[in-house]
């Protein structure tokens, strides 16, 4: 899985950026999950954008999101880790809107104006560190750069999309996080502002751009690239973990689960079956 992925800074270091092409992992998770236009137009965005808040953090430090509006997708979760590791799913995956007013896939009326977005990430410390916020507007990008001024107070742009082809396969996917470094002076702040104003939608750019110059064209010549990484669905889930899940049912559900021979469980991250001997519950 290719899911190339930029992470540099810009204006002499008062800017940090990450940006990604997440068309591949869109893809794959489009077909495991059978989602509609709509269902992974809010998942791909939603898995883009934890993918890049994973990729911000070090050593094996994890972030799980939770979108929680009162659409009709229901849930989304996308969980990432600093390895640009990647997992998520949407409670409804069949649902389908129609497109909205302005002929665009209509993810805020999916997702819902009124709920929440939950961050919890586990930096290696005692206790997770835990963000919630209201959602601003169900279109995800909005939501989350809401997440980090409110929660974080770090100053961020963020653009996600994605551009779903008419045989219904993946044109297009990816993600933009800006943040302005504590102590950026003004004028770097009014120009990252216009950067961000006239940047077209990332999905456009995509079509004919590279990631190198969709920043050359957004900071100019003065952005730097620090790192290059890769971003990849990997789902943790086993059948020792499912086994361990079961354990912790009532005992009248396991008694229940040990009338037959096998348990069937499917994993809702990765769609895989397994196929559980009861005799090991
Ligand atoms: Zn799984």
């Amino acid at each position: 899985m290719t899911n190339k992925t930029l992470i540099g800074t810009a204006y002499d270091g008062q800017v940090r950026f990450i940006i990604s092409d997440t068309k591949e992992l869109v893809q794959y998770m489009h077909e495991i999950n059978g989602t509609s236009k709509t269902a992974i137009a809010a998942l791909g965005r939603a898995v883009t954008i934890a993918a890049l808040m994973g990729l911000q953090l070090k050593d094996d430090q994890k972030v799980s999101t939770i979108i929680k509006g009162d659409g009709e997708l229901g849930q989304i979760i996308a969980d990432a880790d600093s390895n640009g590791n990647v997992k998520g799913l949407v409670s409804n995956p069949y649902v389908d809107l129609p497109l909205n007013e302005k002929g665009k896939v209509d993810v805020s009326g999916a997702v819902g104006k009124t709920g929440t977005l939950k961050v919890i990430k586990d930096l290696n410390l005692k206790e997770p560190f835990i963000g919630e916020v209201n959602l601003i507007s169900g279109e995800l990008a909005e939501d989350f750069t809401y997440y980090f001024s409110a929660s974080e107070q770090i100053p961020t742009a963020i653009s996600a999309g994605v551009l779903i082809d008419t045989d219904y396969t993946i044109k297009t996917a990816g993600g933009l996080i800006v943040q302005i470094m504590g102590g950026a002076n003004n004028d770097v702040v009014d120009k990252l502002e216009k950067a961000v104003l006239e940047l077209k939608p990332l999905t456009t750019l995509l079509i004919d751009y590279t990631l190198e110059e969709i920043l050359s064209e957004m900071f100019k010549s003065e952005y730097k690239v620090l790192e290059e990484e890769n971003i990849e669905f990997i789902c943790d889930c086993s059948e020792d973990k499912f086994i361990r899940g079961i354990k912790m049912l009532p005992v009248s559900d396991i008694i229940d689960i040990k009338k037959d021979k096998i348990a069937k469980v499917k994993c809702d991250f990765c769609q895989t079956e397994y196929e559980i001997e009861t005799d090991k519950l």
